[in-house]
């Protein structure tokens, strides 16, 4: 999940949503902002995951 804007100048800006960090700014190109955020190792969605699957777990503990 990402927010781009654009500027005046037309280049863009690209936001993660997740750990709201600017991943670049004043970017030429479409194709160039989806490069830099596929790149993007988002350090807030890596512990959601972490959080989630622990809370898996531990359910699935106490069923047992
Ligand atoms: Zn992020």
């Amino acid at each position: 999940m990402y927010s781009r804007t654009q500027n005046d100048n037309g280049t863009y800006n690209t936001r993660c949503l997740y750990c709201f960090m600017t991943i670049a700014s004043a970017v030429e190109t479409v194709d160039e902002l989806n490069g830099l955020e596929a790149r993007h190792v988002c350090p807030e969605r890596a512990l959601a995951n972490l959080l989630a699957q622990e809370k898996q777990i531990q359910e699935h503990a106490q069923r047992n």
